[in-house]
């Protein structure tokens, strides 16, 4: 306080007045705009003195500001005195309840959310147009189900249902390449490719493909082309053979497990990391396989927590489903579950009330994550996000691991969007797998490693925190890939550089030796 009992400046509002008053910019504005721009601060400035509100005495002094960056002109010049000023700054010092002063709210905050504004102006108006989501698309995704269903002739209660899903399932490339228009010369290349490689899609999932574009996403996920025969010939190398150590078990921790419940999946994906177990035909498992695998799970204390996989574990029946999680919840050392599956964006009809009463069921028992994969935020669209919903309610996560895939996800844009749409439709972002080196079949659809690290660094400061995936390549286990903002080390700093915006700051690291002593918190009072 000084001698008048007013309040000293703080440095902020200090350096906003000065760069007010600053008079070494020419004044460029022609006489009629400045008699304009007095008319409006005066306004302004009777608004800032007579409402209580914060928010009359912030646009006041932005707009003076604003004369002052856009024009050179000082309050002076607009007819508003230093003293008039002051008063408002004490007004608003006042007034906020956490001590922000006009200086640090007109001098720097707002030019701080006008910067960070900036940085995602581009995806503002990119990601409508290049990567709509299935709910912004909906009226074209229920144009393509009504052609789609009367090329079936598939009645509503069909298309409603997971056994007319299934029953419609297209697998024959004829049938494709009527429904998505798909040009004869690439039909002839998916049907030599098909004797191969298995092909199958619900109709749904079908509806989600636009028909005449080039390397459609849906499309280049669901249809297998050339390159997979071209880039590999027709053998197709077993999946973590070396990763088995007990029948349908895979283990690369000490802690973790997984079971490949089944080989069926309710559409085949191009991509898929598991092709050589997905095989040519369909496969239930014996309970004799089941029970050896729930053995090793019980013979093994360390492990704490499963994951049932596939192929799709969703595809299991329910009653199938439920005794599996009943003996893994009756094994004591495990603790929580988790269930890999599709199933909500290629088959939202599968799940129903029955599957939620079991999934909720054992979620009680012990927590259950589900764990999807959906790649472009096209599938979500309403029926997938409700399916979504649904889930989530019952139980403890959804969580999503995306594959980077060429023309699909690789860009910021695209994978910005995909983690904001599945974000609102109940699902977290997890991880995001550079696509394997391990199968030749899908060598097409590779991103390397750094196109994938400048995505995933761009969603630092700029998407909710919660919805940036790890960034992860499969190799024997999962490594992470991300970038590291830790430049060097200098005096017990850190040097760090924000990775929005490349700014560099030093970061205080906590003292080695403070850390060291034992006698701290309570410890000190000790006799
Ligand atoms: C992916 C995977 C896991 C799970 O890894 P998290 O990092 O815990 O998600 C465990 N075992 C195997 C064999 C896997 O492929
Ligand atoms: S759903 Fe999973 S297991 Fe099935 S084909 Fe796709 S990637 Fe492979």
């Amino acid at each position: 306080m000084n001698s008048e009992g007013g309040h000293a400046l703080d440095p902020f509002t200090e350096e906003l007045l000065e760069e007010l008053f600053d008079a070494t910019i020419e004044p460029n504005a022609s006489d009629d705009l400045r008699a304009e721009l007095r008319n409006n601060m005066a306004l302004l400035k009777e608004r800032a003195r007579t409402e209580q509100r914060i928010g009359a005495v912030v646009d006041f002094f932005s707009a003076l500001a604003d004369a002052h960056a856009d024009y050179g002109l000082t309050p002076d010049h607009l007819g508003v005195a230093k003293e008039e000023l002051l008063e408002l700054a004490e007004k608003h010092r006042k007034l906020d309840e956490h001590g922000v002063t006009v200086g640090g709210r007109v001098g720097k905050a707002l030019p701080i959310v006008r910067e960070a504004k900036s940085r995602i102006a581009d995806y503002l108006e990119r990601h409508a147009q290049e990567a709509p989501s299935g709910v912004e698309s909906w009226d074209r995704i229920l144009e393509n189900q009504a052609r789609i269903k009367k090329q079936l002739n598939m009645s509503d209660e069909d298309w409603n249902s997971y056994s007319g899903q299934l029953r419609y399932a297209i697998e024959s490339v004829d049938v494709l390449a009527e429904i998505i228009g798909l040009p004869e010369k690439a039909a002839a290349d998916v049907r030599r490719i098909t004797q191969t490689y298995r092909m199958r899609m619900t109709p749904y999932y079908a509806s989600l493909i636009f028909p005449g574009e080039l390397n459609d996403p849906i499309l280049l996920q669901a249809v297998p082309t050339g390159e997979m025969v071209d880039n590999a010939g027709i053998e197709i190398p077993p999946v973590a053979a070396d990763h088995s150590p007990a029948r349908l078990i895979d283990q690369f921790y000490p802690r973790v497990v997984t079971i490949k419940a089944t080989n069926m999946c309710a559409m085949y994906c191009t991509h898929c990391l598991r092709i050589a177990h997905i095989g040519a035909k369909d496969r239930i498992y014996s309970k004799e396989a089941y029970g050896e695998a729930l053995d090793y799970i019980r013979d093994n204390p360390e492990i704490r927590d499963v994951l049932v996989t596939g192929g799709d574990s969703l595809v299991l029946p329910n009653s199938m489903l439920e005794w599996l999680l009943g003996e893994l919840d009756g094994i004591d050392h495990v603790r929580m579950k988790r269930l890999g599956t599709r199933i909500p964006v290629t088959t939202p009809q599968r799940v129903d009330a029955e599957l939620l009463d079991i999934l909720e069921a054992s979620n009680d028992r012990k927590p259950v994550r589900v764990v999807t994969q959906i790649n472009t935020a096209r599938e979500i669209t309403p029926v997938s996000k409700a399916a979504f919903k649904a889930v989530a309610k019952r139980v403890a996560a959804v969580m999503n691991q995306a594959v980077l895939l060429k023309g699909i996800n690789d860009t910021r844009v695209k994978m910005w969007k995909l983690c904001e749409t599945i974000h609102e439709a109940y699902v977290r972002p997890y991880y995001v797998f550079n696509c394997s080196y391990r199968n030749p079949q899908f060598a097409h659809l590779r991103v390397p490693v750094a196109v994938g690290q400048d995505i995933i660094e761009s969603m630092y400061g700029n998407i909710s925190g919660d919805a940036i995936p790890r960034y992860i390549a499969t190799a024997g286990g999962k490594i992470p890939l991300h970038k590291t903002n830790l430049l060097g080390r200098k005096d017990g700093n850190i040097r760090m550089q924000k990775p929005w915006s490349g700014e560099r700051v030093m970061y205080p690291d906590a003292d080695p030796k403070e850390y060291a002593r034992t006698d701290f918190g309570f410890g000190k009072y000790e006799e």
